[in-house]
This record gives structure tokens, C-alpha cells and sequence, in this order.
């Protein structure tokens, strides 16, 4: 079992490093991972500038690029230097959540979305807690992924996943959920700079409907969420009436 890790946080983020400790005897292991800090870069790809790979130590490599780039050129391979060929990916532990419709922003989601594109199953793990309290979620993800490698593991297996921050005896146990719907308050503050001249932040404290069963309510209860998501992002409803709309190109009336 030939498995890639990747992450959005960086190369030398303690969440990977825990990732790759905890699954060291799973497989055998590539690190390909952004050079510095990508979260919340979502899928985005470099492709007007060159990319440079390095070789940070053995089996351990950095790429100036986004997570979705890590996971093209790992899985392409780059000749002499990077030839691992994944059968699984597995991107994280992300330093944060990655829960319910922030998983669109999400970076360390995306590694996972770029390795289901090219046809490998893909698992991506978030940490609620501070990458100082890893061992819960290390331990958490090397437990799942026996139990996921013990399987005939389908290839279109693209899973995210999120530890809350409790001590490992404390988790309650695994809970596949769907994701949650998240709604946010005070998204954007405004400040003044210096000059005078407004300024504004993205931020604001996010809430959820605690009568739904998601990732986040599953969470909140001290479970571990696992949601399996797929990139079909047709509409299927609207599909169907808006096939029925007759939209045309000759018709100036409204
Ligand atoms: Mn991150």
C-alpha cells in the first residue's frame, strides 16, 4: 500500500507530521506538501507561475504551491525525484475544522478532491484543537484507516473527517454524518487604517441548527464526523426544470 500524504498547512506542520508518525507502518509513505501556509485556498492549481519541488528529507517533499498542485505532481511523478504512484491519499491533520459548507474553502479538503479527480481514494482529517493536542486525532486516524485499508477500499472513496478537541478516551466513537449547513454572523467587520480609509475583515462566529444530524452536531456531541463526498455538483431538481424553461436564443420577449 502505497499512500501520499499531503495538507494545506505546510510541510512543517505538526498536524502532518503527526499524520505521518501515526500511519508509519500502513504503508509505504510519500510527504508532498505546500512549502508554507495554504488554507483556505481551496482547489486552486498554479498555472501562471513555475513550480519548484524540493526534497526537505527522505520521502518528505515541498512544492511553493497550493495542495491541489502537491497532489498533481506527486501523483504524476517528477522524474528523479518524487515516483510514489499512491493507492491512497490522505491529506491533514488540518490545524482546524473543516466542518459542513466551510469545506468549499477548505485546502486540506482539496488535496483529497484533486486525488478522487485523478481516480485514488482520498481521506481528509481536521483537528479542532491545538496542534499541541494531536495525539487524540493521530491516534483517531491511524485506527480509521486500518479499518478503511482492511476493506476493498473503493476508489472513489473521498472522505472528510473531523476529531474535536477531547482527549482520546473521552471521544465517543465514529459518526458518519452528512454535512452541516453553516450560518454566519458579523461575516465582515470594518475598521479604519491608519489613513482614514475603511478596511475590512473576513471573520464572524459561525452557528448551526443543533436539530440536524451533521458533521457538526456530531462533533459537538464528541464524536468523530466522517462524511463521504462526491464532486457531482450537477443540481439534478433544477436539471429537470430548467429543461423545461425552453431558454432560447430567438426569443427577444421576456
Ligand atoms: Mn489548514
Amino acid at each position: 500500500m502505497k499512500i501520499l500524504l499531503s495538507n494545506d498547512d505546510g510541510v512543517h506542520a505538526a498536524g502532518l507530521s503527526a499524520l505521518q508518525e501515526a500511519l508509519s507502518d500502513l504503508g509505504e509513505l510519500t510527504v508532498v506538501a505546500p512549502e508554507r501556509e495554504q488554507s483556505a485556498t481551496s482547489h486552486s492549481v498554479t498555472l501562471h507561475q513555475p513550480l519548484r519541488a524540493r526534497k526537505v528529507r527522505e520521502g518528505v517533499f515541498a512544492i511553493d504551491g497550493t495542495p491541489t498542485d502537491c497532489v498533481l505532481l506527486a501523483v504524476r511523478g517528477l522524474p528523479g525525484l518524487i515516483q510514489c504512484q499512491p493507492d491512497l491519499v490522505v491529506s491533514g491533520i488540518n490545524h482546524g475544522p473543516n466542518l459542513g459548507d466551510d469545506v468549499t474553502y477548505s485546502g486540506t479538503v482539496a488535496a483529497a478532491f484533486e486525488a478522487h479527480l485523478l481516480g485514488i481514494p482520498a481521506v481528509a482529517i481536521s483537528f479542532l484543537g491545538e496542534p499541541d493536542r494531536l495525539e487524540a486525532a493521530s491516534r483517531t486516524a491511524r485506527l480509521m484507516l486500518r479499518q478503511i485499508l482492511a476493506r476493498d477500499v473503493p476508489r472513489d472513496l473521498l472522505l472528510n473527517v473531523n476529531v474535536p478537541d477531547l482527549p482520546f478516551d473521552e471521544l465517543a466513537g465514529f459518526r458518519v454524518v452528512p454535512l452541516g449547513k453553516r450560518v454566519y454572523t458579523d461575516v465582515v467587520v470594518e475598521r479604519q487604517d491608519p489613513r482614514g480609509r475603511p478596511y475590512y475583515w473576513i471573520g464572524g462566529q459561525p452557528t448551526w441548527n443543533p436539530d440536524e444530524d451533521t458533521d457538526m452536531t456530531a462533533i459537538s456531541a464528541g464524536y468523530v464526523s466522517v462524511t463521504p463526498l462526491h464532486l457531482q455538483l450537477t443540481h439534478a431538481p433544477m436539471l429537470a426544470t430548467m429543461g423545461e424553461w425552453e431558454l432560447s436564443l430567438s426569443n427577444d420577449e421576456p
